[in-house]
């Protein structure tokens, strides 16, 4: 191991690197705030190297996010605690629901799944839960708003167990019902409560203090031994944090709080250090695993292009996987054996961007005028790497696409084709229609939205998109096409191809789904990555 390979090692054990991944309107927002407010963001306070950034060339940023009013810059923020430097990666979620999503999550080590106390598990948790399973990321579950009336604890953990067999194991414990928040019990400090009061001065960031169990139980008596009492029921049913079956996916640690309050929030935050993994080996195409003191290795997780024809350039968001990035080094990017250049390396910090010299293995870098490079490329230095392909994820909206201008059908074959290799959808070619009307396929309709402003403004080639009324693709084979063929339950587009000659079969829903497995039984029907 050389030099280097010993400092990025060393630097690479203090980094822990996490997206949360949670349903819209749980809170992920206001947790992240607080973990921000509570840790110290670095990338603003240009502790990392950083050189005074670009202020206002975020803020051209796609013309979308202007005219949508929604964020779509997947933002890498990264803060300091107690000696870590978490890198946390955010998810785009709602009306930003894309494929980006998804494929943060080939770029993180761990997740905190936040859950709202009212709602309990909802849909886009479950998916991006399915990924995390799928990709083997362990999992932190943060209970959020217990501040609120909600749904009893215990009942809580009994739906993760159901419903993702997964074993929640609670290291924070709430005493008093959601609405009744008393305070919080750490588990590993029985017989001490944690009580959380109003900060002075007015500010609603409430102060986190121990409190004796003795003195909780004279003032609040009930809650306590309830509290006491369920960690009991679940301690012998085996709840117990088991820090094995937690890396490999199988025991989730569950804490509860009340993001917006700030209360919690710091036992969150030593979790993620104390508990998640730092960045580790990872896997090569070929096999084997590229070791983090191995020399430079980097993942593209993430493409984005400027709407704005003035700033037409692209960021490449790259995670160091191995070794030590530094600005102005030449890499080869795996995919053509060509050498990348990364003058412009940055770090992206929500809206802004500013110089990154150094980068070590977890951390994020935005290469700007990325042109060459393509969501799943890896890209590395003195040592030939390469990592698997990046999965594609069940789409679940479709949509065909025609030139709006016939005479422009040249530039409309190229746009469609740029696009899909980029990633931006899928682009099936279905038996009944030509390349002149792929269907293409996203995860959320967002994706679509960037096609019709790509394909207008930059391959000068607008399009027409006409919406397909399906929500599901199963994978199937040749008995199934013909099965799919006969039936009646799905015309037209029924049957496409993607462009590995994998056949798909596309549903309105799952019940009809349902009703031609149970009509066609030799038919296979394969879910897809992150399919549910
Ligand atoms: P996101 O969509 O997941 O990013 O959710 P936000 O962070 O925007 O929060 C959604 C709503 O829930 C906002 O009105 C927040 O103020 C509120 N909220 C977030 N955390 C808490 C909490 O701990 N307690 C309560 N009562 N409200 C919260």
């Amino acid at each position: 191991m050389s030099s280097s390979g010993d400092w990025a090692a060393s630097e690479a054990a203090r980094r822990r690197t996490f997206a949360v991944i949670s349903h819209p309107d749980a809170g992920k927002s206001t947790l992240t705030e607080a973990l921000a407010l509570h840790a110290q963001a670095i990338t603003e306070a240009g502790a990392v190297h950083g050189k005074a950034g670009r202020r206002g060339v975020a803020s051209d940023w796609m013309e979308m996010e202007k005219a949508r009013g929604i964020s779509v810059t997947s933002a890498v923020l990264q803060f300091a605690h107690r000696g870590c430097v978490l890198n946390l990666l955010d998810t785009p979620g709602h009306a930003d629901f894309s494929e980006d999503t998804y494929r943060v999550l080939a770029a993180v080590d761990c997740a905190v799944m936040l859950i709202d106390a009212a709602k309990g598990l909802e849909e886009q948790t479950r998916k991006l839960f399915d990924v995390c399973r799928h990709r083997g990321i362990p999992v932190i579950t943060f209970v959020n708003k217990w501040d609120r009336p909600g749904r009893e604890a215990l009942e809580l953990m009994d739906e993760i167990e159901r419903e993702f067999r997964l074993k929640p194991t609670p290291v924070v414990w709430p005493i008093g019902d959601a609405g009744y928040l008393r305070g919080l019990i750490d588990v590993r400090q029985p017989g001490q409560m944690l009580r959380y009061t109003r900060a002075p001065g007015g500010a609603h960031k409430a102060v986190e203090a121990p409190v004796p169990g003795q003195r909780a139980v004279l003032e609040d008596e009930a809650d306590w031994s309830k509290a006491v009492e369920e960690l009991d029921l679940l301690r012998v049913d085996g709840a117990v944090h088991d820090q094995e079956a937690f890396l490999t996916g199988r025991a989730t640690p569950v804490f509860f709080g009340a993001a917006i309050s700030n209360i919690g929030v710091r036992l969150l935050l030593d979790a993620i250090v104390d508990l998640a993994p730092p960045p580790g080996p990872r896997e090569l195409e070929s096999g084997g695993a590229r070791p983090v003191d191995a020399p430079f290795s980097g993942l593209v997780f993430k493409v984005q292009a400027n709407m704005d024809p003035a700033h037409r350039d692209r960021i490449a968001f790259m995670r160091v996987c191995s070794g030590i990035f530094e600005r102005g080094m030449t890499v080869t990017r795996a995919a053509s054996g060509k050498p990348f250049a990364t003058k412009y390396a940055h770090s992206v910090f929500g809206q802004d961007r500013s110089m990154v010299d150094i980068a070590y293995p977890g951390d994020v870098v935005g290469l700007v005028n990325a042109t060459a490079l393509r969501v799943g490329d890896t890209l590395y230095a003195e040592q030939a790497a390469v990592f698997p392909p990046m999965p594609t994820f069940a789409p679940e909206y479709f949509a065909v696409a025609r030139p709006a201008d016939l005479s422009r059908s040249k530039q409309f074959r190229r746009g469609i084709a740029q696009l899909d290799e980029e990633g931006v959808v899928q682009v099936l070619v279905s038996d009944l229609r030509g390349d002149q009307a792929p269907v293409l396929a996203a995860v959320g309709p967002m994706q679509f939205d960037v096609v019709t402003a790509r394909m207008a403004g930059e391959f000068s080639s607008p399009v027409k998109l006409e919406m397909l009324p399906y929500h599901l693709a199963r994978a199937t084979d040749t008995a199934g096409a013909e099965a799919l063929n006969r039936s009646r339950i799905v015309q037209g587009e029924a049957l496409t191809r993607i462009r590995d000659k994998a056949q798909l079969a596309l549903f309105p829903d799952r019940w009809q789904a349902g009703s031609f497995e149970r009509e066609f039984p030799e038919a296979r029907l394969d879910h897809l990555i992150a399919a549910h």
